[in-house]
């Protein structure tokens, strides 16, 4: 977290004081600091400088049309999951011919869309999917460029909810069945064969399960080529982890470039990367104020206004996120464990468990390593408002999404007339 840093005390985000954006745009709200995502995003670009390479930022991760507009001007393309996703890298100033359409459940209006906008590759995941995208460009008078998701069943030692490579997991097509598919795609006129893809998980520390994966796709590619199946892409999907915690020790963007020069040396296609998590986590945080303090045995509680509607990582998969306290004024104040929660009505409602700390009623925290998974899944649980988004800019602060207005969540409701009762 290089860009929040402590100067007299205060937590500052770039050149701007955390207290300061709590004043003028309230709690909770999340606070990004562009020179984080450029710098993530740099270092991207500079480790796969020498390969020809897109780099696709998946889009789920944090979808806010001003990030996405950070990496549409660097040049990237973007991996989407849905027909909305593809409407906001359109409205955001993403171009279509560098976008990539995940998932196992695209439904025909998302195929005609993305087709209409004439995006570069639909990453199928099944047989069924297939066929269904067959049908859909032949009737537009189109081709659609595509490619296979391939699970090469490799366990990316992850938690289990974002593993997604394993022959268990709901994800792609197995490594056995390629090759028929392959060959029957290249008979359908309204397809046009032009990769192969995977994605194992989220939040992989280790690159052996890539490089084990990788291996895999490339006797693939060797089969295929025999077969007369020449590709233009492999793409490699997401899944680079992060720093957290301390001993959390994610690969350097570096060496994970050079395991793919090294597996990808002989051959000629372009390599797609989708990475997410790791370009917008460590930009990001949810600044939040402690509502009342709890102490008590065995656990004392600092119920602080955000909560897991807002940040639902803690909630779903017992995540770990550092706690800041934004301003530092008396050290000598005595400390104890405390659990970090929010004031939804559910016990998993919690932001950090068991932190060592010494709070005080009205400070702010700051929920460190945010920018990832952290807007794009939050909800209007118990009819809270989604938060508002600023974003930093050294000492510039801009409101990329204002918060929600408690009128704005029901607006669309409607009470059934009585005159209708009696309707069937
Ligand atoms: C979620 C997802 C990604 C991004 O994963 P990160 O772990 O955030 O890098 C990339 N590709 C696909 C297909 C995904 O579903």
């Amino acid at each position: 977290m290089i860009f929040f840093t402590m100067r007299q005390n205060v937590l500052h985000v770039e050149n701007v004081s955390l207290v300061d954006i709590a004043q003028r745009y309230g709690t909770p709200c999340y606070v990004y600091s562009r020179a984080a995502l450029r710098f993530a995003a740099q270092e991207f670009q500079d480790a796969f400088h020498a390969q020809n390479t897109l780099i696709c930022y998946s889009v789920k991760v944090n979808s806010n049309i001003a990030i996405l507009n950070e990496f549409a001007r660097l040049g990237f393309g973007f991996d989407i999951v849905s027909g909305g996703e593809l409407a906001r890298v359109l409205a955001a100033g993403g171009d279509a011919r560098k976008v990539v359409f995940s998932g196992v459940g695209k439904t025909v209006e998302e195929m005609e869309a993305a087709l209409n906008a004439g995006i570069k590759c639909f990453n199928l995941e099944s047989a069924a999917e297939m066929e269904a995208l067959a049908t859909t460009a032949q009737r537009l008078g189109k081709q659609a460029p595509i490619s296979f998701r391939i699970n090469p069943d490799v366990d990316p030692k992850t938690h289990p909810y974002i593993s997604t490579g394993l022959r268990e997991n709901k994800f792609g097509i197995p490594l056995k069945d390629a090759h028929p598919l392959y060959r029957r795609a290249r008979q359908m006129s309204s397809l046009r064969v032009v990769g192969i893809d995977m994605h194992i998980g989220s939040q992989i520390t280790d690159i052996a399960p890539y490089r084990e994966a990788a291996q895999k796709l490339v006797t693939l590619l060797d089969v295929l080529e025999k077969d007369g199946i020449a590709l233009e892409h492999v793409d490699i999907g997401g899944g680079l982890g992060v720093r957290y915690r301390d001993d959390d020790h994610p690969p350097a963007i570096a060496d994970f470039a050079a395991m793919c020069r090294e597996i990808f040396s002989e051959r000629h296609e372009q390599l797609i990367l989708e990475p997410g998590r790791r370009l917008v986590a460590e930009a990001g945080i949810l600044l939040t104020q402690i509502l009342y303090l709890k102490p008590g045995e065995p656990r004392s509680f600092a119920i602080v206004d955000g909560a897991m509607n807002d940040l639902f990582r803690p909630a779903l998969y017992q995540a770990w996120h550092p706690v800041h306290q934004v301003t530092i004024t008396n050290v000598s104040d005595q400390t104890r464990l405390w659990n970090i929660v929010g004031p939804i009505c559910e016990s998993a409602d919690f932001l950090a468990q068991d932190r060592q700390l010494a709070l005080r009623q009205g400070e702010l925290l700051a929920i460190g390593v945010a920018g990832a998974y952290g807007m794009a899944m939050s909800s209007n649980y118990n009819s809270r408002p989604r938060v508002c988004e600023v974003m930093v800019d050294n000492n510039q602060i801009f409101e990329i999404r204002k918060r929600e207005t408690v009128a704005s969540l029901f607006s669309e409701e409607r009470i059934p007339s009585d005159k209708n009762q009696n309707a069937c």
